[in-house]
């Protein structure tokens, strides 16, 4: 079988770890024929006047899937966030994001194997903000039942489906009463009524986040809010070697797109040392989740040959600057291409 996916390169860092990743998969000999299309700064550079055109947006929803790469939005000049919209058009409502620990990236713990998942439409990021008068603004965090139930229900029935014993909810309900209550009443009532095999917790998200710098070992699923989501996903990197080395997917009903938790990192943009680890294992969740969709043994295969080739080239010490070693981007590649 042969398949087709939208890459969006983004900006930043983004084009070259994309490029990197895609020469791995094409040494893997993965299927994929590549629709690519643009998107945030580079969109408007190629001379168009919307940072989300509507053929990038067509093109993933005919083709259903999408590899892409962190998203710049200008500061300023309203433009809202690239990322969010994308999420939100596509009604991308739940992101995955996998944080293990890798054998050959020292961190301060060993065997953390946890999943961030995240409401990707509402919550503050819904960007409905006001300038109520000269010096005094809102943002308004919005949760409805509909979303909430729904995120609540993808969360446990991903822990099933994966084998996960333990859903937490990160929450700060005893604040924002109706928000965050109304976000913890509903994940408690779809635990009640369908998923009583799975443990399950409340934690506030301050305490919560002090126990999982203290020991992120005792976590498994984690549910929570978009900004939230936002945060302690990259807290989460950090347990592991950081945002070189943590994928995402934001997955809908009717379409997904696979992306690094990072962003498009403009300090080393250009330079060729960003890890293409992170995009790479995106790319690599992309190939399991078509391969379940078409029931593709093969091509899980591959995706697993691929995950095999760089945790072996970890192992053996081939490492991107972020993670204390020497190589450049392009160079990392080449050392996970050799191991397939
Ligand atoms: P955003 O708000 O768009 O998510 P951010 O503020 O989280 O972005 P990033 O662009 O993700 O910031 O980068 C944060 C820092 O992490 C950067 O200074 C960069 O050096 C580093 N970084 C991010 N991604 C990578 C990567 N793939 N390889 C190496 N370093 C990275």
């Amino acid at each position: 079988m042969k398949y087709t996916a939208v890459l969006v390169p983004g900006d930043g860092i983004g084009p070259e770890v994309a490029s990197a990743a895609l020469e791995i998969l094409a040494a893997a000999k993965a299927p994929i024929d590549w629709v690519e299309c643009l998107a945030g700064v580079a969109a408007l550079e190629a001379g168009g006047k919307d940072l989300l055109p509507t053929a990038t947006i067509e093109a993933i929803r005919k083709h259903g899937v999408a590899l892409k790469g962190p998203c710049t939005t200008p500061v300023g000049g309203g433009f809202s966030s690239v990322n969010v919209a994308m999420r939100k058009t596509l009604d991308l409502y739940g992101a995955i994001r996998p944080v293990r620990s890798l054998n050959g990236v020292k961190t301060r713990f060993e065997n953390v194997d946890l999943v961030v998942v995240r409401e990707n439409t509402e919550g503050l990021y819904a960007g409905i903000e006001n300038e109520i008068t000269s010096g005094v603004v809102t943002s308004v965090k919005v949760a409805t039942r509909v979303a909430c139930l729904r995120i609540a229900e993808f969360a446990f029935r991903y822990a099933v489906h994966r084998n996960r014993k333990k859903v937490s909810v990160f929450h700060k309900a005893n604040i924002m009463k109706l928000s965050d209550g109304m976000f913890i009443k509903c994940a408690r009532e779809v635990h009640e009524s369908k998923f009583q095999s799975i443990e399950y917790e409340e934690l506030i998200i301050d305490a919560a986040c002090m126990r999982l710098v203290q020991d992120p070992t005792r976590f498994d699923v984690l549910l929570m809010e978009n900004l939230y989501g936002d945060v302690i996903s990259d807290l989460c990197a950090g347990l592991v070697g950081g945002l070189g080395v943590v994928p995402g997917a934001n997955l809908g009903e009717h379409c997904a797109i696979f992306e690094a938790v990072h962003g498009s990192a403009p300090d080393i943009a250009g330079k060729g040392v960003a890890n293409p680890l992170a995009i790479t294992m995106s790319a690599v969740m992309m190939l399991n989740y078509i391969a379940e969709k078409h029931s593709d043994t093969s091509l899980a295969a591959i995706a697993t040959r691929i995950r095999t080739a760089y945790d072996r080239a970890l192992v053996d010490g081939c490492k991107t600057r972020d993670l204390g070693g020497k190589l450049g981007t392009n160079e990392f590649a080449k050392a996970v291409i050799e191991r397939l």
